[in-house]
């Protein structure tokens, strides 16, 4: 049983993991822009930063978190992995130069901070790669056997004295550090099978001065995010990462709790475990954090009873990853299962289950959402209530208890949630819906259909998007253009895509996307069942924020969407035009979705508007349709155990979409990672005739994956890296494209750049298309 002397301050019996950062109106997105832009000091990006921090303190007083460290302290300025790795020193080492001091050890100023964060020239930034299941992306660390881990840095300190001066005692929040190196890379100059994990060690005595620092600051508690620990899918064993979690807790919590602060490990995105909490527990931590939420509760028995006794569990209750607002009494009910379980001796406080920064911040700055829509709906700010509710209890909250479950019932039986010819639909469906003619059929009616040379060219869908487009997009919003101008807008840019095409060369076109906003908000305005925020912005990565669609009814298609598009591009060239879609996962993946059903079951709803879609275009003559999953491996489940069942249901419903296209209609997808080799069983089961991937940022390294799958149909493994504006030459894409001959070979090969070109500007697009194809040539000229 652990004996850790009671912390001073218990922790508050109400919480929230985390709070967004970016501010109501995106306050942060542009100082940050502005100060990159040279536009504003560093000055001033400080003050603005420390506005919001004030800002969030105030609300979130206002909002009733009153107890003592109740109020996270989890401010970054471009992300939380790159703010703890920074103030830890873990520093790339081609960044040396910008570090304080004559030996170059000490810490960045802002500026060098945004450089690590965005690269400068040949300097590469920090990769940046998917937060769990979510759609935020973190900086990966770098770490190798010489990383320095020390202390180089006080910003998460001071924002805790920050708060103290300022009258409230807050939390700091920072990234653990089991979860820091779980998420870490190998330097580049680290050897071969070097794990950042065997620096552990280490980065405890770091994280030891760091908690020293913030007891020093004032801090009661600190929070540290140990989400690694909910999953069951890193390099290592899960027995090791555990041995490892408990080794680094014990080290810590070992500390004189005159020297640090209390500790609180939380956990998100998934269930933690039993043999997870029972390592935690016995590490003489003082409060655990669980998901609730995506979790099921732990099973707690007498040994890990007694393990936990004098361990606050923190129940994660409220939704922190999704917009609904809470059944409280079936939360309340949860809550309830977990104090029994966890008995006298373990004190349970109420949280959210993820930290707030994944939805927006108050549902009253949505004035043009339909008010019952709105009143089913709880983001930041309503969540701090609903937590508190549920801390307070259905008595003593009972009016809060009863409006959730007004707005529950509401909820279930309005007009839109339940649409019985969708249900219907779907209950009549039977295998047959989900399968085409099997493919090396299918194939000989395309080779006939389709006359394309070897290695076809082609992009990923979108052209540039302009400053005109956008201002067309802005101008019709405001209603200074008309429909019909802002049609002939698109419909002159869609010309000129077309025209720039057929100069290049390129096989098989596309119109280009003018007329999309994103890829998935596009679908959710023209789909029943969806609803789109004024300012529903959340952050993404670094300054940028996504403005997801809300899922929530059954979804229908009220017209055709694209076919107008695609028709206009297909009556301006006798080559063939690609159809273009968003296929159902990543719909679900980018939007808020509905939770009063399995996921499943919404997406083939969303499968079966795009099959309408999809034959509808063949209608209008458009016989090469991509339909775009690049979410597909992000929803990817964090234990090993969910995941053949997710893999299953997001092919079939990307299945169910294509099924009904014609043996001739070639259907292509896109996917925009490069873990080819960890899906490569979904990607087989998607069907599709050609895919592509993003293959040339990383190097190619994924065609000896592709080659030993024996994948038989079409493939385009980019051969041109879009997130940058450098211009690959000819030769440089004759070698990628060599080297993916002899891999995939001649039949199956298609030549593409690794994703759309949205973010481009046309003068790289051009030279780089046209090296392109130059070298396409040249490689056919050899066959
Ligand atoms: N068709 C989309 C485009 O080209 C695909 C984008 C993506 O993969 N994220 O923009
Ligand atoms: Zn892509």
């Amino acid at each position: 049983m652990s004996q850790q002397p009671q912390p001073t301050t218990p922790f508050p019996a109400a919480t929230i993991l985390g709070y967004p950062r970016i501010g109501p109106r995106r306050e942060l997105k542009r100082a940050l822009e502005s100060f990159w832009g040279g536009r504003s000091s560093a000055e001033d990006l400080t003050v603005t930063a420390a506005g919001l921090r004030e800002g969030t303190r105030r609300r979130l007083q206002a909002a009733g978190l009153s107890e003592p460290a109740a109020i996270p302290a989890d401010f970054a300025y471009y992300d939380q992995v790159w703010s703890a790795a920074s103030q830890l020193g873990a520093i790339p080492s081609r960044f040396a130069h910008l570090r304080a001091g004559d030996s170059h050890t000490g810490a960045l100023d802002l500026a060098g901070h945004f450089t690590v964060a965005r690269g400068a020239g040949d300097l590469a930034p920090l990769e940046m790669t998917k937060w769990f299941d979510t759609n935020y992306h973190y900086l990966v660390p770098e770490v190798g056997p010489d990383t320095e881990f020390a202390l180089v840095a006080s910003d998460s300190a001071d924002a805790v004295a920050e708060g103290i001066a300022a009258g409230v005692a807050q939390r700091p929040v920072v990234v653990g550090p089991l979860t820091f190196l779980l998420l870490a890379k190998a330097a580049d100059d680290a050897p071969e099978g070097f794990a950042p994990l065997s620096r552990l060690d280490d980065l405890v005595a770091a994280y030891a001065a760091w908690l020293r620092s913030f007891a020093a600051a004032g801090a009661q508690w600190v929070q540290l995010d140990e989400s690694a620990l909910v999953s069951d899918t890193w390099d290592a064993d899960r027995a090791e990462v555990l041995a490892a979690a408990e080794e680094a807790y014990a080290t810590l919590a070992a500390i004189e709790t005159t020297e640090r602060p209390a500790l609180f490990v939380s956990t998100s995105y998934d269930t933690l475990g039993r043999d997870a909490l029972a390592a935690l527990a016995r590490t003489g931590v003082e409060a655990i954090g669980l998901d609730l939420v995506k979790g099921g509760l732990p099973e707690i028995d007498a040994d890990l009873r007694a393990a936990l006794a004098g361990t606050t569990l923190v129940a994660g209750l409220v939704d922190g990853h999704n917009v609904w607002r809470t059944d409280l009494d079936a939360a309340h009910a949860k809550l309830t299962a977990l104090r029994s379980a966890a008995g006298d001796g373990v004190p349970v406080a109420v949280s959210t289950s993820t930290s707030l920064f994944h939805v927006p911040h108050t549902t009253t700055d949505e004035p043009d959402l339909p008010e019952q829509l709105r009143s089913w709906l709880s983001f930041a700010d309503e969540k701090v209530g609903e937590v508190l509710a549920l801390a307070a209890g259905p008595e003593a909250a009972a009016s809060e208890f009863a409006a959730a479950r007004a707005a529950r019932d509401d909820r279930e039986a309005a007009a839109g949630v339940h649409v019985p010819a969708v249900g219907e639909r779907l209950a009549n469906l039977t295998d047959a819906d989900f399968d085409r003619t099997p493919y090396a059929s299918r194939v000989v009616v395309q080779d006939q259909t389709w006359d394309l040379p070897a290695l076809p060219t082609t992009t990923i869908g979108s052209f540039p998007q302009t400053t005109e487009l956008r201002q067309a997009r802005a101008k019709l919003r405001k209603g200074e253009i008309t429909e019909a101008e802002y049609t002939d807008e698109m419909r002159a840019e869609i010309g000129r895509v077309i025209e720039l095409q057929t100069q290049l060369g390129i096989d098989v076109l596309v119109h280009g996307e003018p007329e999309r906003n994103d890829m998935v908000q596009y679908f959710a305005e023209h789909l029943d069942g969806f609803a789109v925020t004024q300012n529903g912005w959340v952050q993404s990565y670094g300054s940028r924020c996504t403005r997801p669609s809300i899922l929530w009814g059954d979804v229908s298609r009220p017209a055709p969407i694209t076919t107008e598009w695609s028709s206009y591009a297909d009556s301006l060239t006798d080559a063939p035009v690609k159809g273009m879609l968003t296929g159902p996962v990543t719909i679900l993946a980018w939007s808020f979705v509905r939770d009063d059903q399995p996921l499943a079951e919404t997406a083939n709803q969303v499968a079966l508007a795009l099959r309408d879609e999809i034959a509808d275009l063949e209608t209008a003559g458009i016989g090469i349709i991509q339909v775009d999953e690049p979410a597909l491996r992000e929803l990817l489940p964090l234990r090993e155990a969910a995941q053949a069942d997710y893999l299953d249901w997001s092919v079939r419903s990307f299945r169910l979409a294509t099924a009904g296209a014609a043996d001739a209609t070639q259907i292509h997808t896109h996917l925009c990672y490069s873990e080819f080799g960890e899906v490569i069983g979904a990607i087989d089961g998607l069907d599709a005739d050609v895919t592509s991937i993003e293959a040339a940022r990383s190097k190619m390294e994924i065609l000896p994956a592709i080659a030993g799958s024996g994948f038989g149909r079409g493939i385009g493994p980019g051969v041109y890296d879009i997130h940058s504006p450098r211009v690959p030459s000819a030769e440089e894409i004759e070698g990628l494209l060599t080297a993916a001959l002899a891999s995939v070979g001649e039949r199956k090969l298609w030549v593409n750049p690794d994703c759309g070109l949205k973010t481009r500007g046309y003068a790289e697009t051009v030279a780089s298309l046209e090296h392109l194809v130059g070298a396409t040539k040249a490689v056919r000229a050899r066959l």
